[in-house]
């Protein structure tokens, strides 16, 4: 037992659990997995090496961890109605990863958002190894509106001709419309690849449109709204499957985490479950009533509201910085990031936003009913920043809503 093993760490655990259970857990790309998903990832399989792909490994003693697999490949196959998938990369960032291996050279020509606009940084940012090796153009949203205009992308895909072009990103409050991408993609001949790493919990259940059918690779992840474990997978059509096998293993990584795939159909058993479907309508219910709270409050959100699980506020008017903002709502109780906002006039490490989401509330049972109570907590927090008794108030009022769960 870890408690005799290693009593430190199984303290650090356990301080862990308590900190969780007694905060509003509203970063957007976080959630709280199920004790089933907890326990496939704590499980034996971490001991096991499966180089390759089911039925085709390069280690002994495959019986079983072939079958764990081939399950996670079957349900992500049914869930989300396409003809491959892989589920072995290690993470969000090395999918998309296997996607620049697969189908570009260095030097080559690929379109993402921009970062400070809501893209990731593998779309192509600079810092990341996606800019330094690859020639990147980047789209923006809108300034009047906070949303890209597909004109404005067409435009940008015309004159450079990109490659490969990715729609998605980690702070897009509205619906990605994966058609007009799909669109602009065939006239330039470049392949669209949708990163669903925010949005998959939605799209399985039927709270957002999906890409199938217009993206032919899908990256995700698989511990967002999908809430599953540190995981992600690469959902392709039939002809663009052995380029990515490939590209993740040998391409890429080395041995599959066993215990992750397994967990990673554990949860993508939960998410083919109707009460699921519920949840993923839950939480955009509860994001869109928490921006209609917010901006009742003066609060100024990117685009206006929301479509999914995520809001992304400009606190400029309020006359805070996005970090000492969020340090104050953690303070009372109320975890989220700060976040850059687009055209940002101040810099990456201190922005002026402010980005939270519904996701792993709503797996806490929180309702519509109690997000006017939430905005409520944010909007006093904000105004109280510098009074550490006042947040300690909060986080205590937090604490009881929780507690009465
Ligand atoms: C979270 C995210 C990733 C990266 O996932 P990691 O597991 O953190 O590597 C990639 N793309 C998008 C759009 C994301 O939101």
């Amino acid at each position: 037992m870890l408690r005799e093993a290693d009593p430190e760490i199984a303290a650090l655990i356990q301080a862990e659990e308590r900190r969780q259970a007694s905060k509003l857990r509203m970063i957007a790309s976080e959630n709280d997995v199920s004790q089933a998903v907890l326990e496939a990832t704590g499980s034996v399989l971490t001991n096991k090496y499966s180089e390759g792909y089911p039925g085709k490994r390069y280690y002994e003693g495959q019986q079983v961890v072939d079958q764990v697999e081939q399950l996670a490949i079957d349900r992500a196959k049914a869930l989300f109605g396409v003809e491959h998938a892989n589920v072995q990369p290690l993470s969000g960032a090395p999918a998309n990863l296997a996607v620049y291996l697969a189908f570009l050279q260095p030097g080559d020509t690929v379109m993402g958002m921009a970062l400070p606009m809501g893209g990731h940084l593998t779309h192509g940012w600079s810092v990341s190894a996606t800019g330094k090796w690859f020639n990147a153009v980047q789209y923006e949203v809108r300034k009047d509106t906070g949303v890209v205009d597909l004109d404005e992308v067409r435009a940008l895909a015309l004159a450079e001709r990109p490659k490969v072009i990715f729609c998605g990103g980690t702070a897009i409050p509205r619906t990605i419309d994966f058609p007009a991408f799909a669109e602009i993609a065939n006239e330039i001949g470049a392949l669209l690849v949708a990163d669903i790493a925010h949005i998959a919990g939605l799209v399985a259940g039927g709270a957002h449109p999906s890409p199938v059918g217009h993206a032919p690779v899908i990256t995700t992840t698989t511990h967002k709204t999908l809430r599953g474990p540190r995981g992600a997978m690469i959902l392709t059509d039939a002809e663009h499957a052995k380029a990515i096998d490939r590209a993740v293993f040998p391409g890429l990584q080395g041995g599959p985490h066993d215990h992750t795939t397994a967990a990673i159909a554990v949860a993508l058993h939960e998410a083919s479950q109707p009460e699921f479907r519920e949840y993923a309508h839950m939480i955009v219910r509860n994001a869109q009533t928490l921006a209609g709270a917010l901006l009742e409050r003066g609060f100024d959100l990117v685009s206006g509201g929301t479509d999914n699980h995520l809001i992304l506020v400009d606190l400029t008017s309020k006359l805070i910085g996005g970090k000492p903002a969020a340090r104050a709502l953690d303070r009372a109780g109320i975890e989220l990031n700060y976040n850059a906002v687009p055209f940002d006039t101040r810099k990456p490490f201190d922005p002026s936003g402010i980005r939270l989401g519904t996701a792993g509330v709503t797996t806490r049972g929180l309702t519509p009913e109690q997000m006017p109570l939430i905005a409520g907590w944010i909007d006093r927090a904000i105004a109280e920043h510098d009074d550490e008794q006042a947040l300690d108030r909060i986080a205590a009022e937090v604490g009881e809503l929780l507690a009465a769960l």
